[in-house]
């Protein structure tokens, strides 16, 4: 007993989800019924589905509040007692990433399960490139919990300088970028052009006599203020309007989204790309996708159990990418 009031007492009270202690969880849409303030109470049916698709997951071993379950041939789990928030939830399934996570208040009951094969050839490599490998100028190589911007903030204000504005070609180029990433989102977090004062901040500007862009050859660098690991607002600087008028665009606003690097020179999150894609590729969406389901905090491969207390730590810093 003494083990569960231990567990209880460790997860805050509020900041569990990007809607709040009492709001429903945003790591699924799932409209299955959440766990009460108890937790799971006995008779609740979990189901463990495929983030990608959406479709059930059969064999997985599941353990629950230290109690071992097989998800049957619906991907479900029945519980026969109380799981209570705070209780461990531990998730193995072939094709997927090991999941770690707790019971949490508000949680609803479908565990969505992050791809580790893909038709998209989205694997475990790819998404710690992707997601957890830094590309920041402080980076140590180590993985690194997840950021993205909050979904209590769905909107990004994308605010050219003058030099920007002025140009045609690059507004354009913005413009189709901010529809891009929106629709990679599927919505969830929408990119638009023009000041809002209610949306995260992303100024853009050029700065051809930038200091870091001329010590370090730099085509673009984008900085993001985070706070608790929520992107709360960044700026892009472009060495010239040239390089704001291609891909470039695209691949900056990616960082500002919390995307690392791709390790596939053809997709946009690719460094010293071999085309110009225009559209993230199916894998770079599947990735983005499984990050709105996640909590910022979410660390490699698959485990938030910490992201709260993450969450609940001060932590504001300053992300610069590097483009040689
Ligand atoms: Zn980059």
């Amino acid at each position: 007993m003494k083990r569960w009031l231990l567990a209880l007492w460790l997860v805050p009270l509020g900041g569990c989800g990007d809607s709040g202690p009492a709001g429903p969880s945003t790591v699924s849409r799932d409209l299955s019924a959440p766990a009460t303030s108890f937790g799971f109470v006995a008779g609740t049916s979990l189901s463990f589905v495929s983030g990608e698709t959406g479709q059930p997951v059969p064999g997985a071993r599941v353990v629950i509040a230290g109690r071992d379950f097989i998800s049957d041939g619906a991907g479900r789990v029945l519980l026969s007692e109380l799981a209570p928030n705070g209780a461990t939830v531990d998730i193995q399934a072939t094709g997927f990433l090991d999941r770690k996570t707790l019971v949490r208040r508000g949680e609803v009951t479908t565990f969505e399960l992050w791809p580790s094969e893909s038709p998209t050839r989205m694997d475990a490599n790819y998404s710690r490139a992707l997601v957890y490998d830094s590309a920041t100028l402080e980076s140590t190589g180590a993985a690194e919990p997840m950021d993205r911007p909050s979904l209590d903030t769905p909107r990004v204000a994308l605010i050219p300088d003058g030099v920007l504005a002025g140009d045609q070609r690059a507004m354009v180029a913005l413009r189709s970028a901010a529809l891009e990433i929106t629709d990679a989102l599927r919505g969830e977090i929408t990119y638009n052009v023009g000041d809002d004062p209610s949306a995260m901040p992303v100024a853009l500007m050029v700065e051809p006599e930038n200091t870091q862009i001329v010590s370090e050859n730099l085509r673009a660098l984008t900085r993001c203020w985070r706070t608790r690991l929520v992107i709360t607002r960044c700026e892009i600087i472009f060495r010239s309007v040239e390089v704001a008028r291609s891909d470039t665009a695209l691949h900056e606003l990616g960082h500002t989204f919390g995307l690392n690097h791709s390790p596939d020179r053809r997709e946009i999150m690719g460094v010293r790309r071999l085309a110009a894609p225009e559209r993230f590729s199916p894998r770079e969406r599947l990735a983005m996708a499984m990050m709105l389901k996640r909590l910022p905090g979410n660390l490699f491969p698959d485990n938030d159990r910490q992201a709260p207390a993450l969450r609940a730590s001060p932590n504001v810093s300053t992300v610069v990418c590097r483009h040689p």
